[in-house]
Order: structure tokens, then sequence, then C-alpha cells
């Protein structure tokens, strides 16, 4: 097997080939959302060129172009996933929405007062407030699974927290926040046991690592493409077939109807019965596409090669005095969360910015874990298959620089 190559990754990327503030773009921001290589971009163009038409209803030549290439999209993301079936995979707006349709279409089916919702402190915002507003509908309880000193889910704690109002449990493979990498297979055998459903949030595990649906056993998991080297406004909801079939429907319209009366509207099966009105279709085809990118090169060998990377990385940071990484659980993947001492998390992204390093600096959308460790902000550089070497030691000379300056510590 040839050795992984980033550098020649890179190249496929042709946003990366610019400068900002005079300085070559490093994205290190990867975690909210990744950059599209070529194939991707000329996937979509195609599209729009050669094959746009709504799909399923018209029997026309553009008609049937569209709906193969969206259907052929749809089965790339099953293979992507491990799933049985692509009649499991249901197309949404991103891994937000995804979580919402489970939340409000299972939920409100599954979910009575008393009952409870278990998720970790782990969660982007993401999965906390459409479980927090079921919870305000229905009159169940959110239950959260604390977490140790160095950011990973503490698995007793979590065990003592099921029980048997314990409806579903939602939690993340991958934290945004700090990159921790759950024990998500053994979390969905604990929760199975005590007969509660369980979501995955993959958003941040797609990027960085094989995912088997069925392999993990969860009954539903979510992903947004634009994290995937896909475009916004598309993303997946996975669920098992059974899960799915007994699941009324979110939204009403056009494409997820059988047969409509006034009196009474037959709906499709799944997915269809949850994909209502016209769907993103291009972009889903552009998700199509960053699937095949990633399928030609080989998810197993990015895991690896990020894997070394980010150790490399870990090290670098841990040289730069006054650095603490927040979140140093055994296994992580992806992201690095550090605060600087003296120095404001949005004073140092901004300082990294004039350098043409792009990180986020802030709460990233996972208030409750920052403030477990006292924190409102951190800085959070985020890794991807294109990012080498190079890299991580512009960002570590940079942090050298900014520390000895002193420019920009708080007042
Ligand atoms: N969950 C996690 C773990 C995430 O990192 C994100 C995005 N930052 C989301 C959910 C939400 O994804 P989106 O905004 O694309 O719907």
């Amino acid at each position: 097997t040839r050795a992984f190559d980033a550098y020649s990754i890179k190249q496929d990327f042709p946003i990366l080939r610019q400068q900002v503030h005079g300085k070559p773009l490093i994205w290190l921001d990867n975690a909210a959302t990744t950059q599209k290589p070529q194939a991707v971009i000329d996937r979509i163009s195609y599209f729009y060129e050669t094959e746009n038409s709504n799909i399923h209803r018209a029997a026309h030549a553009l008609a049937a172009r569209s709906t193969d290439a969206y259907e052929a999209a749809r089965e790339k993301v099953r293979r992507f996933l491990g799933a049985g079936s692509s009649n499991d995979i249901v197309f949404t707006r991103g891994a937000t929405e995804a979580i919402n349709l489970v939340a409000q279409a299972w939920g409100r089916r599954n979910v009575r007062e008393g009952d409870e919702i278990v998720i970790t402190w782990l969660e982007h915002h993401a999965n906390i407030v459409p479980w927090q507003m079921l919870c305000a509908e229905t009159g169940a309880v959110l239950r959260v699974a604390p977490v140790d000193d160095s950011g990973q889910v503490l698995l007793d704690e979590y065990t003592k927290l099921l029980g048997p109002r314990t409806r579903i449990v939602s939690l993340p493979q991958v934290s945004n926040a700090l990159g921790t990498v759950t024990p998500a297979q053994e979390m969905v055998a604990i929760a199975h046991r005590h007969g509660a459903c369980v979501l995955l949030d993959g958003a941040q595990a797609v990027s960085h690592m094989p995912v088997n649906v069925q392999a993990l056993d969860c009954d539903f998991y979510v992903f947004s493409g634009h994290k995937v080297f896909a475009p916004t406004g598309i993303g997946v909801l996975y669920g098992k077939p059974d899960v799915l079939a007994a699941m009324p429907p979110w939204q009403g319209g056009g494409n997820m109807i059988a047969d409509v009366t006034f009196e009474k509207t037959i709906y499709q099966p799944p997915p269809g019965r949850f994909e209502a009105g016209t769907g993103n279709i291009a972009d889903a085809v552009g998700l199509g596409a960053a699937i095949d990118y990633l399928d030609r090169i080989g998810m197993g060998n990015i895991a690896a090669y990020e894997h070394e990377l980010l150790g490399y990385a870990t090290q670098g940071l841990l040289g730069v005095p006054g650095l603490t990484i927040i979140g140093t659980a055994k296994e992580k993947a992806g992201v690095i969360s550090f605060v600087l001492d003296g120095c404001r998390a949005e004073d140092v992204g901004a300082a990294l910015d004039r350098e043409g390093i792009a990180v986020r600096a802030g709460h990233h959308c996972a208030q409750p874990i920052l403030r477990r460790f006292g924190l409102e902000a951190t800085v959070r550089p985020s890794l991807a298959l294109y990012n080498t070497y190079e890299d991580i030691d512009a960002l570590v000379a940079a942090l050298h620089r900014i520390q000895t300056q002193k420019t920009y510590r708080a007042r």
C-alpha cells in the first residue's frame, strides 16, 4: 500500500491554495466545516450542467438522470456507513435536522411524561436542545451522564442513569469540543440491555474513522455532509429498518405520500416517508462524490494518518509554555482544545488568523462541557486528511511567538 500523502491530497482542494493576510492558508477549523475537493465541486457543476431536474415525479430523460444520481448517492452513503439497505438512509439538511427529526417523530410516539432521555456532558448543543424541547412537550426528564477529568464518559455513572423509564440514549461518537472518542459500541450495548433506543451523533466521527452502523448496533446514526468534504445543507439520518418502519412521518408534503385524499393520506415507506418536499438533490449527489473520494483514499488509511498527526500536534502543543490541553482522554480523534495562560482564546484565534492559520476560538456550541472544566472558551485546532506535519509546525511556531511576545495577553 502506498504511503499516505497528505501533500498530494492537499492539492485536490483548490481553496487551500490561497493566501490569507499574505500567508499561505492553513485550515485547522475542520470540526466546524471541511473544505471540498475538486471532484466534489466538479460533480455538483456536472449535475447542474447536465442532469438537473426534480426527481421521481416526471417521466422524462433528465428526471431519470437526477433520480438515478440521487439514489446512487444514497447507496454510497449506505456503503459508507455499513448499513444493510439504502432504504435505511434518509437525507436531511444536516446532523441537527436529523436529531430534530428523531426527537420529534420518534419522540412524540415513544416518549411520555416521566420517561427519561439520557445524553452525556460532551454534547454539542444540537444534541441537547432538541431533547430539552421534547421534554418540555412531553414531561419527560433529561438525564446527563458525567465525564471524568480527561473528558471521557464515566461508564459506571452512565450505567447507573439507565433504568426502566429510559426511552432513548443520544450520545456523540466523537466530541466536537474535546475530541474524546466515546466507547460508543459499549454504551449502545448497555442501553439496549435496559431496553432503550440509541442515537449516535457521528458529526465528528465520519471524516476521521471507518464507521459501521451494524457493528455499532445503534438504532439511529446522524452526520452532516459539510463535515465530510461534501456541501452544506445535506446530511444523513440512518435508522434500523424496523425502527424507521414504526416511526411516523415528521413533515408532511410531496414525495412522502403514497396516496392523498381529503379524508386520508397513506404514507410512503422509509426513506421517502421522511423526505417531504423537494430535497437537496445536487448536494446529495455532491455527498456521494465526497464518499467516492474518501473511498479512493481509504478511511482506514485516513484514520491511521490522522492518529499520528494528532499525536504529533499534541506533543508540539505541550511544548508551548503555559499551554494546557483540555480533554486528555486516551482515545481522541480530530480535535485538540487548549487554553494559553494569560491569553483570551479569542485573542489567540485572532493572532493565529493574522498568520493565515484558521482555528476556532469560543465555546464550540458545547457550553456545558467547557463549563465542566471551568471555561467559557478554548482554542480548537481540528484536523483533516489534507493537514500536513508542516501545518502543525506552523501552528506550534505561531503559538510560541504569541506566547513570547505577550502582545495578545489580556490586560
Ligand atoms: N453534533 C456534533 C458533534 C457537531 O460537531 C455538530 C456540528 N458542529 C453538530 C452535531 C451539528 O451539525 P450541523 O450544524 O451541521 O447540523
